[in-house]
């Protein structure tokens, strides 16, 4: 089956590189990049965002951020919001990662928020999605995924779906070495996918990309890429390193539109 979504390999820093080492990192990327039919999207720390952006500026490369406020603007002490990370040269913006849920305690609903905030200013955003493992032991991811979807999504328009981006993480997948099986990505993309079909039109559903993220590296990469439904890759640990991100981007040259 071809893919109708332009393929996405996002790099997820964490809190991760200052500005040098970001601008290194990113001269490393640029050439490779160029070579490429990808969409590759940088998620920096906030403080690298402007040089980031300068720097991609003309390339195929986006930089964006990985966490916003909600709010528009107020006394929220050391919250950024989405017209800042706008004006600062983000393009993009990862929503409900993983970490931010079980670290800071953020919730669907608050995500939603920011979702709303960040379509508001044209930012696009990547929502990310996943169950934990006692709820992939229980039987509940279906269920857990489809929750998320509905409390995140319920009410987004679906003019927006092609500006839309989904990561399918699995919590116990991410950081730990341990990724998910192919086939069961493969599944849980499909499921979601019906479900937003539910929410809006099986035509708007197929225009949202979906990403998978969970320990991929330079040696699984090409697997999941070649997998039907996953569009894309978000990367954390191993997207710190610019010679392996770089190899992932032009494996994905390797394995072709299908
Ligand atoms: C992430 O941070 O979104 C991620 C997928 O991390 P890792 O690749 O390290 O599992």
């Amino acid at each position: 089956m071809k893919k109708s979504r332009a393929p996405v390999i996002c790099a997820n820093w964490k809190m991760y590189k200052n500005i040098e080492e970001a601008l290194a990192f990113i001269d490393v990327v640029i050439p490779v990049a160029e070579q490429s039919d990808c969409e590759v999207l940088i998620a920096v720390p906030f403080t690298a965002i402007r040089s980031c952006a300068d720097r991609v500026r003309g390339t195929r490369i986006s930089i964006g951020a990985q966490n916003m406020n909600d709010a528009t603007a107020g006394a929220f002490t050391g919250e950024v919001s989405a017209s800042m990370l706008q004006e600062a040269g983000a393009t993009f913006v990862i929503v409900g990662h993983s970490e931010r849920r079980r670290l800071f305690g953020e919730t669907n609903s608050f995500i939603h928020q920011k979702i709303k905030r960040a379509l508001d200013v044209g930012l696009r955003p990547i929502v990310c999605i996943g169950e934990n493992y006692e709820e992939r032991e229980n039987g509940a991811t279906h269920a857990v995924l489809k929750m998320q979807l509905q409390e995140c999504l319920g009410d987004i328009s679906k003019e927006a779906t092609s500006h839309l981006m989904v990561a399918y993480e699995p919590n116990w997948a991410v950081g730990t070495g341990l990724p998910a099986n192919p086939e069961t990505v493969h599944q849980a993309i499909d499921d979601c996918r019906a479900f937003l079909g539910e929410l809006w039109s099986s035509a708007d559903a197929q225009r949202v990309t979906f990403l998978y993220g969970g320990s991929v590296d330079v040696q699984n990469a090409a697997t999941f890429l070649q997998t039907p439904n996953i569009d894309g890759l978000l990367i954390g640990s191993v997207s710190l390193d610019p010679d392996s991100f770089a190899k992932i981007i032009s494996l994905r040259q390797n394995v072709g539109a299908r």
